[in-house]
């Protein structure tokens, strides 16, 4: 993406020359004006699809040109046949599926080529157009913290700028800019009338109005606004495609096994690629590591959980041995691998309280549904590029078979994970959401402590004998008391008394959280 403008045109054109002059608002819209040729008859043109004055539009004129028409926000390339490639600010027409089963895909049809193609997209890579969504710089669940460590750093032009939810005020918008040489953030506020400001002597309709008025005048700003930051951070498309929605079963046939990646007590797991163009992870699971019928009942459950921090089930192929579970690939494979290999070298407490923050946003999805992880840990947390971080495997220890392997320990009849596993799992079998909380506990001190075992030395049954009597690890070096107290509410006797994994999330987020009203009313002048 870059300084190509692929929001408007798709083509390698400069960004600003081609068609998205940064200081004219009108002139971007005339360009799409241009663009759009509405080939069916019902549907009509956008009603203020015409070249508009400079400054804003009305909100409710913007709402109601969202229906049908919506913008690419990344590039995607079609992965069969029936697919539609498309290139980030390219405008689609959905034709069908947005108020179907099939949310994941929508059947959509190019506007802005010549061909007219049509086929299926990911539903998650458009916005509606003119929506804020929409727009090439607005990043709506950025954290602030994320926006300096990974957007905005030395090295990037003076200018890059980017719009996120305020963290601190809800329903409030902030600017984060940089000057040069720091970041500076702006909240944008709103007055009764619904106007948007930075400085309350000059107010817009909207925040796109805004915008273009600060590209053009620095009007007290610590910058202009130059280039909107890049959107790094592609989605994964709600499953394999469109067809594999509802077809869970696929031809072994369609996958190439291409690299072993790592060995689990379950099988190995490979780096793989279906249809010949796209890269998955594919699990193959020893014979008789679990039955074909509970594994089955298990994953009709998995692969309705969805959520940027799970890793997505997206296929199996189950009608022969070996089974194969198919998911999203992550680059870095496991967490604990990952720490191991660091040991303190560049991971520091920041990027630290940011796993733990992404877990507990995966686990806090999976504890609104009542769902049981059972296995939480680092070597079941996995790397993918630009430090995002996916909680997996999870339900599989329900099902499967576990074999002799170090973490797993005999418990009754059962092998488990002791020293992850709370004492009330271990004991009475009372799996819960809160049993996963302990779990989480002993995967932050994984994390604190790049990779180390827990309760080192100890087994599995020395572990429970102490643990009865209230030990609990203590703080390891270099860890902050703040993250030593949550690991010991993690580790509550008492259930109920730990906290809920939504709880632990706003924790993790709030954890280098200043006073971003600080920087609000200080580094405006205006
Ligand atoms: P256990 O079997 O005890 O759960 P494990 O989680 O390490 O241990 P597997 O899930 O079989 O075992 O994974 C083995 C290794 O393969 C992992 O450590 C990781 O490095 C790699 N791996 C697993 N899943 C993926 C994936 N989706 N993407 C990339 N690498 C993966």
């Amino acid at each position: 993406m870059g300084n190509y403008c692929q929001k408007h045109c798709g083509t390698l054109q400069p960004y600003v020359p081609c068609c998205y002059p940064s200081t004219s608002e009108d002139k971007r819209t005339s360009y799409i004006a241009d663009s759009i040729v509405i080939s069916n008859p019902m549907v009509q043109p956008p009603v203020n699809l015409q070249p508009s004055q400079p400054v804003a539009r009305a909100p409710a004129q913007r709402a109601s040109l969202s229906s049908k028409f919506y913008v690419a926000l990344y590039d995607y390339q079609a992965r069969t046949t029936e697919d539609l490639s498309f290139k980030a600010g390219e405008l689609l027409e959905v034709i069908n599926g947005e108020d179907t089963q099939h949310s994941g895909w929508w059947h959509a049809r190019a506007l802005g080529s010549a061909h007219r193609k049509e086929g299926y997209i990911p539903s998650n890579f458009v916005a509606p157009f003119k929506s804020i969504e929409a727009e090439p710089w607005f990043f709506r669940d950025l954290k602030r913290m994320d926006a300096e460590k990974q957007l905005l750093y030395p090295g990037v032009e003076a200018g890059a700028f980017l719009i996120r939810d305020s963290e601190t005020q809800r329903g409030d918008y902030s600017l984060s800019v940089f000057d040069g040489t720091s970041v500076k953030h702006y909240r944008i506020k709103r007055l009764d009338t619904g106007e948007y400001f930075v400085a309350r002597k000059k107010t817009f309709l909207d925040v796109t109005a805004l915008v273009e008025y600060y590209k053009r005048y620095q009007d007290g700003l610590c910058v202009r606004l130059g280039q909107p930051c890049e959107k790094k951070e592609v989605p994964e498309p709600f499953g394999l495609s469109y067809k594999t929605q509802d077809e869970w079963e696929i031809d072994r046939n369609s996958l190439r096994l291409l690299k072993k990646l790592g060995s689990g007590q379950f099988g190995d797991v490979w780096e793989g690629m279906w249809n010949n163009t796209t890269p998955v992870a594919i699990k193959t699971l020893k014979p008789g590591s679990m039955e074909r019928k509970d594994f089955l009942r298990e994953a009709q459950i998995m692969k309705k959980l969805r959520h940027p921090k799970l890793i997505q089930l997206y296929a199996v192929c189950s009608l022969e041995d070996p089974i194969y579970i198919i998911t999203e690939l992550m680059r870095h494979g496991s967490l604990q691998q990952y720490l191991q290999n660091d040991g303190g070298e560049s991971i520091k407490v920041q990027q630290q309280v940011d796993m733990a923050a992404q877990v507990a946003a995966g686990m806090a999805y999976l504890e609104s549904q009542n769902y049981v992880h059972r296995d939480l840990a680092a070597r079941n947390v996995l790397v993918g590029e630009h430090n995002v971080y996916k909680v997996a495997d999870f339900g599989l220890t329900r099902i499967l078979k576990v074999e002799n392997e170090n973490a797993y320990e005999p418990v009754a009849d059962k092998k488990l994970p002791i020293k992850w596993t709370a004492p009330e799992a271990l004991q009475f079998n009372k799996f819960s959401v809160k049993s996963d909380i302990w779990s989480f506990g002993v995967l932050l001190y994984e994390i604190v402590t790049y990779g180390k075992m827990p309760y080192v030395g100890l087994t599995g049954a020395q572990v429970l004998q102490k643990l009865e009597k209230g030990y609990r690890m203590p703080r390891p070096p270099n860890c902050p008391l703040e993250l030593y107290q949550i690991m010991l509410d993690c580790w509550k006797k008492s259930p109920e008394e730990r906290p809920t994994f939504e709880t632990l999330r706003w924790q993790f987020d709030d954890f280098f959280e200043q006073n971003e009203s600080y920087f609000d009313s200080n580094t405006f002048v205006g």
